[in-house]
């Protein structure tokens, strides 16, 4: 069975949405990944800290999907990273109103001894000096993704742009990619990224679908069109967890199988958004997820005959 390794920030997360808002539940970045990623038949494990006000019930939930805890630190008086966001009416948008690193502030990753051989790493949201320790102690991954967002490009952009280096697929929003490589126009956007280091650029456009370039070839799946979309936060990492839990699955990390990824990873951020925070991935069972890949089927295929 392949190894996934994810690292990410697990968080408490306040979300107001133009539905309602919560207090503080589960969030975080490794979080959603793990969630996602479960689904799919992989050993996969989180590396991240929490602080000493991270409950018991959400360690056993990440046991619960086979995830394993042991680069998971809990620091003693310490306090779990917060993210607080607003959604605007298009559900799309969302300013942050608060990020309190905490003990992601000191935070030194050590990948466990039994994943120091995974075959993909998924690096997800964090600082990317703690993305960076990880890929220098995995020992010869075939995969690396890595996932970022504007608040690092903002504080941290010189060291983000090491990592991007060293990465195989970056997977980013278009308001990212935007920021990331200064151009409007996507297709250049992720000409410039190509430069960057990535062979594979995912750019998400949320409901819009997602799209991947390699080299000159594009692929574009769209997301399922739903009747309501209750919460979006978690979307791109339950995206990303779907797309690196399928490649890992399947040991295939050809274009070809990524389109497949990327529609895994649509068909499964599509739950993501249903319910608040992570209620809907808790759980979800093989029947709902091939229903909707079928969903996904007879929405994209169709037969021109070209002569
Ligand atoms: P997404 O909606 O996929 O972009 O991800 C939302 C999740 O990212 C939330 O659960 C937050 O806890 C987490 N998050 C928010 N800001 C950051 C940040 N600066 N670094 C890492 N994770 C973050």
């Amino acid at each position: 069975m392949s190894k996934l390794l994810i690292v990410g920030t697990v968080a408490f997360d306040e979300i107001e949405t133009p539905f309602g808002k919560t207090d503080k539940i589960l969030g975080g970045a490794a979080t959603y990944i793990g969630l996602s990623a479960a689904n799919f038949n992989t050993e996969s494990a989180i590396v991240s800290v929490v602080g000493q006000d991270f409950p018991e019930k959400h360690l056993n939930l990440f046991r619960e999907q086979n995830i394993n805890l042991d680069g998971l630190q809990v620091v003693a008086d310490g306090r779990t990273f917060f993210w607080k966001g607003r959604y605007h009416n298009d559900m799309n948008t969302r300013d942050t109103l608060e990020t309190q690193l905490n003990v992601l502030a000191d935070f030194e990753p050590k990948v466990p001894d039994h994943f120091l051989d995974s075959d993909i790493i998924m690096l997800g949201n964090l600082h990317p000096a703690v993305q960076m320790s990880v890929i220098e102690q995995v020992k010869a991954p075939k995969l690396i993704i890595l996932d970022t967002m504007i608040f690092w490009m903002d504080t941290t952009l010189d060291l983000l742009k090491e990592v991007i280096a060293k990465i195989d697929v970056i997977t980013i929003n278009d308001e990212e990619a935007r920021q990331l490589s200064g151009e409007y126009s996507l297709v250049k956007a992720a000409k410039k990224i190509h430069e960057m280091g990535p062979k594979y650029v995912v750019i998400k456009k949320g409901e819009h679908g997602a799209l991947l370039f390699h080299d000159d070839e594009i692929f574009f799946a769209p997301a399922l069109p739903l009747e309501e979309v209750f919460d979006p936060t978690g979307a791109g990492d339950t995206f990303a967890g779907g797309f690196a839990g399928y490649l890992a699955e399947t040991k295939d990390t050809s274009f070809e199988n990524m389109k497949k990824a990327i529609v895994y990873g649509s068909n499964l951020a599509s739950f993501c958004v249903e319910k608040f925070g992570t209620e809907r991935m808790k759980n979800l069972d093989i029947e709902e997820i091939n229903g909707r890949l079928k969903e996904f089927k007879s929405l994209t295929q169709f037969e021109i005959n070209l002569t």
